[in-house]
């Protein structure tokens, strides 16, 4: 392994001491904060590309976690932004603009009846759960391991898969993602691995006539894009039917990128309430809770408490609105799955000539790349496979000017703007990093 030639981020370290007398760790959100040297402060953005302020630029595959779908400072967005701007913010009122915005979603995605607006993924999946609990009266709900949904208290509990590999049997312990949610809530939180038909049977013949919800992420976001088989999905589907359970599916990351319709119309599987975010408004804060008519008008006095001083910001949603046209109407999903496409490919032919054995999991649009033969289908499996491979050469690529997540567990993310020039810069670092790494 070689050095890399670390980029100068001088002044990113000192605005990092700076920002760590006011801001926790230095940063706004906990994932932002890459270490005490290597957390980088962003001037600007544009295209599929970002620069610090040190002037270095980067090809970003992070894309704020997903929702730059168009590029950083899209002009069609932001002109439709101002246009929202200039409407005057938030009323306590509703505008035209709500029922358009959802017109459009309804016909993108086949099974939306009804929508609801949230500010963020994380609100939006807690009404979708609030939801479920209110139409069908049941508190208890299952989770799949890997899965974020969110930072609200009962989208926050994980297999402890670590513990349970050492013991080598039975169940893995579940556990809080974060120190500060209480343990009383934990037993409302069902567990299963992705793609374990069989106990998915099992944990609904014990608890399905308990359960509310089972919350699932068909693509896995935040677990390298492990997805979901479609006889998973299914299965899925078929039990929530037997025993009463809504099935939410979070399409927080996956809505509006793999698909017009989402990864829900990939799979041919209908939710009873789905989530949407990043991808809607290319970065403003917006987020969607949507689904079957006759659950989604229990939010309603009386029903499931649901609302918000932002919710529906004239400026998020004027933004959405045209992001979405631009979805609909344009190849702009197409032109970035091929993008993913042509740079899976150029990395697999730099991997081949060195005999490096690798896979992708995911959709082209958001993939996560493993240095084995076959990616996981589900949590348990990628816990224990070695990614000490990739998380030195995402630290290799940032100082070469390429930006993906320094944890295997995001996806790569494509935008519109993710052009030739982008491929290139990439696979030329790509190239490099992967032989500093050897
Ligand atoms: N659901 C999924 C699938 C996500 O990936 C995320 C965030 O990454 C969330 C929910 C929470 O969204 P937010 O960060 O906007 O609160």
């Amino acid at each position: 392994m070689r050095a890399a030639p670390r980029r100068s981020i001088e002044k990113s370290n000192a605005q990092f001491q700076k920002a760590l007398k006011r801001l926790p760790l230095g940063v706004a959100s906990t994932f932002r904060y890459w270490g005490d040297d290597r957390t980088i402060y962003v001037d600007h953005g544009k295209g599929g590309r970002i620069w610090d302020i040190d002037g270095n630029g980067y090809v970003d595959y992070r894309l704020g976690y997903g929702p730059a779908i168009l590029g950083y400072a899209d002009e069609r967005v932001d002109a439709a932004a101002r246009r929202g701007m200039e409407v005057g913010g938030v009323f306590a009122l509703s505008t035209e603009r709500e029922l358009a915005v959802a017109d459009r979603i309804a016909k993108m995605v086949p099974g939306v009846d009804l929508v609801r607006y949230s500010n963020s993924g994380t609100e939006a999946v807690m009404a979708a759960l609030r939801l479920a609990r209110a139409h069908t009266g049941r508190d208890s709900y299952l989770l799949i391991e890997g899965a974020y949904h969110g930072l609200f208290d009962a989208a926050m509990w994980m297999a402890n898969v670590e513990e349970w590999s050492q013991r080598g049997g039975g169940d893995p312990e579940v556990v809080a993602y974060s120190k500060g949610i209480p343990q009383e809530l934990k037993t409302l939180a069902h567990l299963v691995p992705m793609n374990d038909l069989q106990r998915l049977e099992d944990t609904f013949k014990r608890h399905g006539n308990e359960m509310a919800a089972m919350l699932i992420e068909p693509i896995q976001g935040n677990c390298c894009g492990i997805s979901a088989a479609g006889d998973y999905v299914r299965l899925a589907r078929k039990l929530c039917d037997e025993y009463g359970v809504l099935l939410i599916i979070d399409e927080v990351k996956t809505g509006f990128r793999v698909a017009r319709g989402g990864v829900q119309s990939l799979l041919g599987v209908t939710p009873d309430i789905c989530t949407f975010a990043k991808a809607m408004a290319n970065g403003y804060p917006i987020a969607v809770v949507a689904g079957r008519e006759e659950v989604m008008r229990t939010f309603r006095y009386g029903g499931a408490a649901h609302g918000g001083t932002y919710t529906a910001h004239s400026v998020s949603l004027a933004a959405a609105e045209e992001c979405l046209r631009i979805l609909d109407e344009t190849p702009a999903l197409e032109t970035l799955a091929t993008y993913g496409e042509n740079l899976k490919a150029g990395m697999s032919k730099i991997l081949n000539r060195r005999g490096i054995v690798h896979s992708y999991a995911g959709h082209s649009s958001m993939f996560g790349l493993f240095f084995a033969e076959k990616a996981p289908d589900n949590y348990r499996d990628w816990k224990r496979s070695d990614y000490s491979f990739y998380d030195q050469m995402a630290y290799f690529l940032h100082d070469l000017g390429v930006i993906c997540e320094p944890d295997s567990r995001e996806p790569w993310f494509m935008c519109e703007a993710h052009d030739a020039g982008c491929l290139d810069d990439t696979l030329q670092a790509f190239e490099t990093a992967v032989d500093m790494t050897l």
